[in-house]
């Protein structure tokens, strides 16, 4: 029998979080595969507030609730973001996977976050005690570990509503896939005026937590097409020597490899 609590709200479930010890329980996609006979679970897929798609003057703002198949089909919702998640896995899970918990599960290979990474998102979270907007990259702080506190939720995704039109995605490698550990990659990029103003790259699934290197990104802003075209051997050296992947089933070389020429086409994509 499985222990637990529904909430009908945000403000039940806040209120039930702050005085239980318990999971948040969204899709169960992730926790259905876990053998947790202990735990009290929260189930949050029956609050509307989490379901929510909205856009501001900044943001696309997408609910911990919102299912990958319910993103797909809203037109506000970036294609970048909706090439990624259309590879989640296959129908049933993107009916029930959320955003929430894809961020929630802590792990490097969750494909909407490595959007979220090169998209500079911030998340909402919530409690009783009040809300905290934190960037994407600094909510993970290392593998399965969150800044995110006993009492809190992921209440909303924010993603910047402009500056995703140029991108590069690229999922190498199925999760069920048998003989290759999989490698993403994500690259937006933007130019005014003949100089860069945007080239960001992240990774994922080589390392803990995706990778994201904004250092060696802002060599490259500033530059004309030509100059950036100068810089490029520098460039990928500058990342080879920086990425440090964690070992798979398939050789840290190898896959460090895949990442450089998904690096390489990337930047040959943009003129670069
Ligand atoms: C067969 C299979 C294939 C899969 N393929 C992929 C794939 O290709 N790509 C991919 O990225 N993922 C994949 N997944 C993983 C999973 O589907 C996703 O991570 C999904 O987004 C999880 O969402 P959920 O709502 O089901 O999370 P849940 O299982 O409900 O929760 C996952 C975690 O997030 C926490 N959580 C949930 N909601 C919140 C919230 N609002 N606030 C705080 N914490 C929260 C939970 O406590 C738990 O730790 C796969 C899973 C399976 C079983």
């Amino acid at each position: 029998m499985v222990n637990g609590y529904t909430a009908a709200s945000l403000r039940d479930a806040l209120d039930v979080r702050a005085a239980h010890k318990v999971v948040p329980y969204t899709g169960g996609t992730d926790l259905m595969v876990e053998n947790r006979p202990d735990a009290t679970y929260l189930f949050l897929n029956k609050i509307p507030e989490l379901k929510q798609i909205s856009l501001d003057e900044d943001f696309i703002r997408i609910g911990a609730g919102v299912t990958f198949t319910q993103a797909l089909a809203d037109s506000r919702v970036p294609p970048i973001m909706k090439d990624a998640v259309s590879l989640i896995a296959a129908p049933a899970i993107r009916n029930a996977g959320t955003f929430g918990g894809n961020l929630g599960n802590g792990s490097a290979k969750a494909d909407s976050v490595l959007i979220e990474y090169v998209a500079d998102a911030k998340l909402r979270l919530l409690s009783v005690r009040g809300e905290r907007i934190v960037d994407v990259d600094r909510f993970y702080l290392g593998r399965k570990k969150l800044d995110l506190a006993e009492d809190e939720l992921i209440v909303e995704v924010l993603l910047p509503n402009t500056g995703l039109e140029r991108y590069y995605y690229q999922k190498v490698g199925g999760r069920n896939a048998l003989a290759i550990s999989r490698v993403a990659f994500a690259g937006v990029f933007a130019a005014e005026d003949g100089k860069i103003t945007n080239i960001a790259a992240a990774f994922g699934a080589v390392a803990d937590t995706v990778l994201r290197f904004q250092d060696l990104e802002s060599r490259m802003l500033g530059k004309s097409l030509e100059e950036a075209k100068a810089l490029k051997d520098e460039y990928l050296k500058a990342y080879a020597d920086r990425m440090v992947l964690t070992r798979g089933r398939v050789s840290a070389e190898y896959r460090k490899k895949v990442c450089m020429n998904l690096l390489d086409e990337f930047l040959t994509q943009f003129g670069i």
